[in-house]
């Protein structure tokens, strides 16, 4: 498979699964914008690294996606740049733990916001473009949480859900215009945002983060294996394929048996 001429936004990108996905697009010659927070320099060598990867010039842009004008503006910005958006991937996603009773209300509006809002705005922005171009692939980034739910993680829950059925939606409107739109429900992929919660599960239990691993994937996957954010990105690359073509409004789960059950 070529992408070779395509172009490509992924949200939070700069690091974990969003960028094992905007890898995965450059490496079949896709143009490439990457968005999320870090480091000026780490982002510039990420730059670097993916156009020459490419081979085509790749763009940053460092839209904060927790404000719906802002994710419009950056998909404005994504397709003026290259000329067109082929391939959006909302990906962009924080988490935080607690009971319902004790979860702050600012932190339910902050997920909510990046985690279900932006995946609408950035779809509103973007299907006009590409219907008008009669080719898209929108790929959203869900979760086992999108189908399932665990104690303490309410607004994750909640938004991962509505992502998935936003995306069944988004499906439907683009059936016959050359639009896929499909959601990626991995279970646990060992990024920045499960390390965080290994690590505060380490200090609360006054253990080790090699420990709560094991409890992490014991509890929920049958298969005691973290998800790696190269084989999100095979998957996402198999979406933009011609022989998924007919693959909308699915919910792919990549979770090692964790929704089998
Ligand atoms: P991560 O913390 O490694 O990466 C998150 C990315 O989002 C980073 O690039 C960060 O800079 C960016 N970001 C954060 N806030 C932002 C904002 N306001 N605007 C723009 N960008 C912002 O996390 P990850 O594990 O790679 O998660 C990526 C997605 O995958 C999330 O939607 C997450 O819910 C989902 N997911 C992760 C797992 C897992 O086990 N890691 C499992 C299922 C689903």
């Amino acid at each position: 498979m070529s992408l070779h001429g395509r172009t490509a936004l992924v949200t939070g990108s700069t690091s974990g699964i969003g960028l094992g996905v905007a890898r995965a697009l450059a490496a079949e010659g896709a143009r490439v914008t990457l968005n999320g927070f870090g480091d000026p320099a780490d982002i510039e060598a990420l730059v670097a690294e993916i156009s020459a990867t490419s081979g085509s010039p790749a763009a940053y842009d460092g839209a904060d996606l927790s404000r719906g004008e802002d994710v419009a503006a950056m998909v404005a910005r994504a397709e003026e740049r290259a000329g067109s958006l082929d391939i959006l991937v909302n990906n962009a996603g924080i988490q935080h733990v607690a009971p319902i009773d004790q979860f702050p209300p600012e932190r339910w509006d902050a997920i909510i916001a990046l985690n279900l809002s932006a995946v609408f705005h950035g779809m509103r922005a973007a299907i006009p473009g590409m219907r008008q171009r009669g080719y898209g692939r929108i790929i959203n980034v869900a979760s086992a949480h999108g189908l399932v739910a665990s104690a303490q993680k309410v607004a994750y829950v909640a938004a991962k859900h509505g992502v998935v059925g936003a995306t069944k939606v988004a499906a439907l409107e683009t059936a016959n215009d050359g639009i896929t739109v499909n959601a990626i429900c991995p279970g646990w992929v060992l990024t920045p945002l499960v390390e965080r919660q290994l690590a505060d599960r380490a200090a609360a239990a006054g253990t080790d983060v090699a420990t709560e691993s094991e409890l992490l994937l014991s509890e929920k996957q049958p298969m005691l294996a973290f998800t790696t954010p190269e084989a999100i990105g095979a998957l996402a690359l198999y979406l933009c394929s011609d022989a998924a073509r007919t693959v909308t409004g699915a919910s792919l789960s990549i979770d090692g048996g964790w929704t089998a059950q």
